[in-house]
This record gives structure tokens, sequence and C-alpha cells, in this order.
């Protein structure tokens, strides 16, 4: 599924912009990065994207559709995030399946994409863990799996390496992306590192106090700082 932004704005005071006039079309099977310092507007862009912030001014689109007032759980998007966001009471798979539950998937299927998603993901042991009994690297292998599992045409991932060492974070970038291509979703990854960004990126968009400074091919960026 295909992502267009158009003059995208958010201000939280009325007065300053953390987004301001974004446009970008996002293609189907596409991973885009969106890339910047602390503060510049990545998660207030993600936020919006998944309905969680509504919109100053400016529309989203999805698959062509005007989702500005779409209900998040209509516009066909998983996310990860930083933190894992795992219930600590729940086992492995009764983490990775909760959304399924939620939406009333038959238990056979769920079962079925779980397993899937655990072997992809080498966590097919760790199914009767509770979160705090796993790694670092292996919490945000479960918080992928919850992603796999809602078969999602897009996902959003909001720095989700920052919190792991730099061999793992290597090691999951590859991961990442594998995943992504093999399973064919549209991608849209916020990090502040720009060598994540290069490493990951079919396209990426730069962005500085909220504005847009440069969006292309990694290559093109890094010739042209
Ligand atoms: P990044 O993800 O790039 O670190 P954010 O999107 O979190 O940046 O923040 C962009 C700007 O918007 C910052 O100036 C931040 O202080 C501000 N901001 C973010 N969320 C809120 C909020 N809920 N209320 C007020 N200001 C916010
Ligand atoms: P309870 O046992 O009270 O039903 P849960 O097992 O549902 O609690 O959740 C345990 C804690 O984890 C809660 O404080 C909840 O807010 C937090 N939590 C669960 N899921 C998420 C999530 N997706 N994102 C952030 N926090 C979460």
């Amino acid at each position: 599924m295909s992502i267009t932004l158009k003059h995208m704005s958010k201000s939280f005071d009325h007065e300053t912009f953390a987004v301001r006039e974004t446009s970008v079309s996002i293609q189907e099977g596409e991973f885009f990065v969106l890339v910047g310092p602390s503060g510049c507007g990545k998660s207030t862009m993600l936020r919006m994207i998944a309905g969680l912030e509504s919109i100053t001014a400016g529309e989203i689109y999805i698959n062509g559709t005007l989702a500005n007032d779409m209900p998040p759980n209509k516009r066909q998007i998983s996310m990860v995030f930083q933190n894992y966001a795992l219930y600590p009471h729940l086992t492995v798979e009764e983490n990775i399946l909760f959304g399924l539950k939620v939406r009333k998937i038959p238990k056979k299927e769920q079962k079925k994409r779980c397993l899937e998603a655990c072997d992809m993901l080498g966590m097919t042991e760790y199914l009767k863990r509770k979160p705090r009994e796993l790694s670092g690297g292996q919490r945000q292998r479960v918080a992928l799996a919850r992603a796999v599992v809602s078969q999602m045409p897009i996902c959003l991932m909001d720095e989700p390496l920052s919190n792991l060492d730099a061999k793992l974070r290597g090691q999951m970038r590859t991961e990442i992306r594998q995943l992504q291509q093999k399973l064919g979703i549209t991608m849209i990854y916020v990090t502040h590192d720009q060598v994540e960004a290069m490493t990951m990126a079919d396209r990426m968009m730069v962005l500085k106090k909220g504005e847009v400074q440069q969006i292309g091919k990694p290559l093109d960026i890094y010739n042209n700082p």
C-alpha cells in the first residue's frame, strides 16, 4: 500500500511547528526512512500517519484514500517501538497473539501465524517465557513478531534498535530488511542514526526542526549532503 503526505503540518502550541509542510509519496513495498536529530519531528510524523496524533494542516492518503479522520485500527498499519511495549504479565506467545485475539482471528489461524513468525525470527523456543526473562534483542524480536502476525501491509518503526548494543543492532538491521522484503510491506522507519538510515533505506527523508531538508536515495544524499 502507498502513503502520500500533502503539506502535512503539526503544531502543538498554535505558534511553532513540530512538522511543517511535509509532502512525499511513499510507494508500496518501499523501505522509507525518516532521519534527523532528536526533536526534529520524526515521532510526531509517524504518529500522525498511524492516526495517534491529529493533523493540524494538510492531508494523508493511504492507498489513495484520504485518511485524516480514519481511526488507527482502520489504517492497516502495524507499529514497533523503541521500548518494545510488551505486556509484562503475558508470555511471549500471548504478547504476539494479543492483537489477533482482539480482532477475533480464529485460534488455529493465530497459532499458525505465531509459529511462522517465530520461525522467521528464531523465537520458537521462547514462547512460554515472560518478557523479563528475555534479553533486549529477544524482546525486540517479540515486538517484530507481533507486527508480522498482524499481516498489515504497512509497518511503522520508531527507533526500534536504539536500546540494543552495536553488534546486535547491525544484525537486526539486516533481519528487519530481509523481513520487510520477504513480506513485501511498505515500511516507514524512524532513526536518528545516519549510518542506520544509509544502510537500510530505499529512500530517506532528512528532517531538521520539523522541515524537510532532503528526500532521496542514500547514495544521492551521501554525494550531495
Ligand atoms: P523526534 O521524534 O524527531 O525526536 P518529536 O516528534 O518527538 O521529535 O518532537 C518534535 C517537536 O515536537 C519537539 O519540539 C517536541 O518537543 C514537540 N512535541 C512532541 N510531542 C509533543 C506533545 N505531545 N506536546 C507538545 N509538544 C510536543
Ligand atoms: P493487567 O494485568 O492489568 O491487565 P496488562 O497485562 O494488560 O495489565 O498490561 C500490563 C502493563 O503493560 C500495563 O501497565 C499496560 O499499560 C502496559 N502495556 C501493555 N501493552 C502495552 C502497549 N502496547 N504499549 C504500552 N504499554 C503497554
